[in-house]
Parts: structure tokens; sequence; C-alpha cells
């Protein structure tokens, strides 16, 4: 059974219930009452689990963060408002200044922006790295790196990373390993490839419909024996580590994170996720073929497209390897200057003009004018922004119209 397979059963069962209200109940109360107070003192300290407040956690978010957490073989998750909610939430429940980040791939805008001008505000230092610089990154590990961050497809570069062998790097030099996996949900396991923490934004396709702008961190168990996160370098996981065992990182990133910085989910996005959870199996299986047909087909007529599904990629036999279930729903295309990236924009009858990613609906947008409107030459360069360069997200149309639609559109 491939990976979408076995989710389709999963998901629609685990999402429903078997009694009462079928579709998933929203728990919209900010606040929970303890009955008495023995409870109150019981939910406090742990040993009743019930609702404290909805800034800690509400029923119906604690259903989407189990659907999550078993989805990657998680020990538990941490659903959060935003996707740059769980990165915050997952990072800086880890971070002290004078930390080290090292940052591989991709990168999302958003992620490039708070490690490399928030974060420094606070002492923390991010090194960026290509997928490849394997020896670079090993040898930017020291004392200090709290985090090795990895995208698991390069959005907007389409570079594909070798995920096992950062893994063992990680894991050699005791360094936790997170990885965005956001572009592949279901496609890529990265818990089972060796990573610590996976965080998403379930704004694009696992909600894939616009309607909720959502987040989640997934986290491993720690160990029962051996661990690396055991280690004087995360010494302030001990005392989490000794009370609440293989949950630790969890217990950790609810404390130190979610508690104080409030990136907490809300009930109604919770369900709206929880929905959008349910056909996400088949939206992938469909979102992957499309992809792979459309970009041929426009590479065929003479677009300068960028994926890995194309011979002529440098990651093309990691893609046919360790990318047998796809990369996501994105490809670009360089029209080689901005005006001839307008054009094809302002010609398109199908795409719809968005930041957005992973939707129903075919999305576009030209990258140097917008996302990356404010980085200067040398951060365009590094992240592969060149002036015609748009990224296309594929949505479920038929794949004929959108290659029909983006060969008029360039006239
Ligand atoms: C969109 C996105 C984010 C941020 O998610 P939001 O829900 O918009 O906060 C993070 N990583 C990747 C790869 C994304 O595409």
């Amino acid at each position: 059974m491939n990976n979408f397979e076995e989710y389709c059963t999963k998901f629609v069962q685990s999402v429903g219930n078997k009694e009462g209200s079928v579709s998933p109940i929203v728990t919209n109360s900010a606040a929970f009452a303890y009955g008495d107070s023995l409870t109150g003192e019981g939910i406090f300290d742990g040993s009743i689990k019930k609702p404290l407040y909805s800034r800690m956690g509400n029923p119906t978010t604690a259903r989407l963060e189990n659907i999550l957490a078993e989805m990657d073989n998680g020990v538990g998750a941490v659903a959060t408002s935003s996707g740059m909610g769980a990165t915050t939430l997952a990072t800086m429940s880890l971070l002290e200044s004078g930390d080290e980040i090292i940052s591989i791939g991709g990168l999302f805008g958003g992620t490039y922006a708070y490690f490399d001008e928030t974060l420094t505000r606070f002492g923390i230092k991010t090194h960026f790295y290509d997928v490849d610089e394997f020896e670079k990154i090993q040898n930017a590990i020291n004392k200090k790196t709290k985090i090795i961050f990895l995208e698991s497809v390069g959005n907007p570069n389409m570079r594909l990373p070798d995920i096992k062998k950062i893994a063992s790097i990680a894991n050699e030099a005791g360094v936790i390993l997170m990885i965005d996996n956001t572009i592949t949900p279901l496609s890529i396991k990265p818990i089972e490839l060796g990573a610590d923490i996976v965080v998403y934004s379930t704004t694009k396709i696992i909600s894939g419909n616009a309607s909720a702008l959502g987040g989640c961190a997934v986290f491993r168990a720690i160990n029962d024996g051996e661990d690396k996160l055991k280690s004087p370098r995360y010494a302030f996981l001990n005392n989490f580590i000794k009370k609440m065992g293989k949950m630790a990182l969890v217990a950790n990133a609810k404390k130190r994170a979610l508690r104080d910085f409030g990136m907490s989910a809300n009930a109604h996005a919770s369900y709206q996720t929880l929905l959008g959870l349910e056909t996400l199996p088949l939206r992938m299986q469909r979102v992957i073929k499309s992809v792979e047909i459309i970009t041929k087909e426009l590479d065929k007529n003479g677009f300068n497209i960028n994926h890995p599904c194309l011979d002529n990629h440098p990651h093309h036999k990691r893609y046919k390897d360790d990318f047998s279930n796809g990369c996501g729903t994105l490809f670009t295309i360089d029209m080689g200057s901005k005006e001839e990236a307008f054009k094809l924009l302002n010609n398109t009858k199908l795409a719809f003009i968005t930041a957005n990613i992973g939707d129903s609906r075919t999305l576009a947008l030209h990258m140097a004018s917008t996302i990356y409107n404010d980085f200067n030459k040398q951060q365009r360069e590094f992240l592969g922004i060149t002036d015609g360069l748009i990224r296309v997200s594929i949505g479920l149309e038929n794949p004929q119209d959108i290659i029909d639609d983006f060969i008029q559109a360039r006239g």
C-alpha cells in the first residue's frame, strides 16, 4: 500500500464519531470550569487530564493534534494559530540567547526572515546552507548549536534534500533535527527518516481550501534508555524528561512556548483543518500526478520549468529514489524578466494570483515583487529568486486545462 491509501481509511475513520454527532464537535469555549478545587489542582499539576484553558489546549484542537501525531509516528503534537506559529513554538521552546541554528535549503520567506532578522535581535544566530553542502553543515555544528532546520522541499528553489544523510549528521552530533514538512505531508515521513520534530503550516494542503490559518508541531518520543536529548546540550529538558518521560518534548513546548507566547490554535480553525484532512490523501495523489503531467508538457513547450521530475534537474535521481510519493504541489517557471512574468500572470484565466500554496485551485505568484520584495540581491541569489520567477501551486483542475491556459497566456 502506498502512503496515501493507508491514510484514506485512517483519516475518515478518526475524524468522524461513531456515536452521536458524526462531524467533530467544535468546543468554542475559551475557558473550562473544573467543578471543584481538588479537580482544579489536579488539572494544573497534570494528574487529571481535562481542559485547563484554551490557550493551553482545546478538545477540538486535541483531536487534530492526535491525528497529526499519529500520521507522523510522533508521540504528541501541538497545533498552533499558523505555520509560523508552529515554527516559532518549536524553535523558541529550545533556544536561548547565544544559541545557534543551522538552516538547510529552502527557504520559506517567513522562516528566513524569522531566523535572519527576528531571532538575531534576541542573540540567536542562524547559519544558512544549501541542501548539498554536507561538509560545511558538519563543520558548522558547535556547542551552541541547538537546532538543524530543514525544509522537505525547497520553496521556491525546488531543491530536494537527502533527509536520511542530514538526519545522520544531526544524530551523530547529538543535535535536534526539525523538518518543515508543509509541502509534503504523507509523502515524506520525517520522524521515520530520523527527524525529532516536524512542523507544518496546515493552512496549505492539509486544509486545502484557504478556509483556515493554522499550524502544528509534531514531536518524537524520548527513548527510555539512551537518547541524544539527555545530553548537557539540552540540560533544560532534564526535568521534563524526569517528569514526563517520552512526552518531554511536547510538555517542554507547551510550558516554554505555548503558555507564554500564546500562538494557540482556535477550535473553529482546528475543525476546518480536520475537514480538510479527511480528503488530504485523495488530493495529494491527484495533485502530484497533475504536477508531473503539467511540468513535462510545459517543458516540452519551451517553458523554463524547475521541477525535479524533469531529467535535467540536479535532484532528479533523488526525486525518483526518495520522493516516490511526490514532492508536493509546487513548481516554478522562469519567464526571464518581470515584464514577461507579469504578462503570463495577467493572461492566465485559471490561476489565482496569491501568496498561498497547496489549495484546491491552481495558484501563481511573481516572487521578486511580492514575498521577496524587501530581500536584497545577495539574499535573493541564495534563495534562487530571479527577476522572472513565477511560483505555481497546482490544484485539482483537469491538468490539460492548466496546460492549455498557460500556453495561451504566454501569447
Ligand atoms: C506557508 C508556509 C509556512 C508558514 O505558514 P503560515 O500558516 O502562513 O504561517 C511555513 N513553511 C512553509 C513551507 C510554508 O509554505
